[in-house]
């Protein structure tokens, strides 16, 4: 499974903490990151991992594009509710794109170790069932 993970600043320590405490789950899996985070979470950690821009400059982008080709198959976004971000639409667009292709997305803890310990028991084998559409405009 291709995995995304990204985290705002007065998260990254949590998502650093939690990616240690899976570090064996995520190793099964192709990783990817914005570039702060998947930096923080690579040295710590020692995984493999995939980094885009970061967020402000274009990260959460990136990963939205692989959204939209069928690339990724789920998100561990810790957001942080209570701090303005200057890419915040850049950050809707991702949760959106999350919504419209039906990407798992976790955007705290909680759901975040149940997204996790789901991967671990192959409850998003259903991913790979998710053909890939050849025509994706509108239809004009
Ligand atoms: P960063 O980006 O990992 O490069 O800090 C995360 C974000 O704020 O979207």
């Amino acid at each position: 499974m291709n995995i995304a993970l990204i985290a705002h600043d007065e998260k990254k320590d949590q998502l650093v903490q939690f990616s240690t405490a899976y570090q064996t789950i995520f190793s099964k899996h192709t990783l990817f990151a914005t570039g702060t985070t998947g930096l923080r979470i690579s040295e710590a950690t020692g995984l493999e991992i995939h980094r885009f821009n970061s967020g402000p400059l274009g990260g959460d982008q990136q990963i939205g594009a692989m959204i939209a080709k069928n690339e990724m198959d789920a998100i561990f976004f810790f957001r942080d509710p209570l701090t303005a971000q200057p890419h915040e639409p850049d950050v809707t667009a991702l949760v959106r794109l999350c919504d419209v292709y039906s990407i798992p997305l976790a955007t705290n803890m909680g759901t975040a170790e149940l997204l996790i310990r789901g991967l671990e028991l192959g409850l998003l084998e259903w991913r790979k069932f998710v053909g890939k559409s050849s025509d994706k405009t509108d239809g004009q």
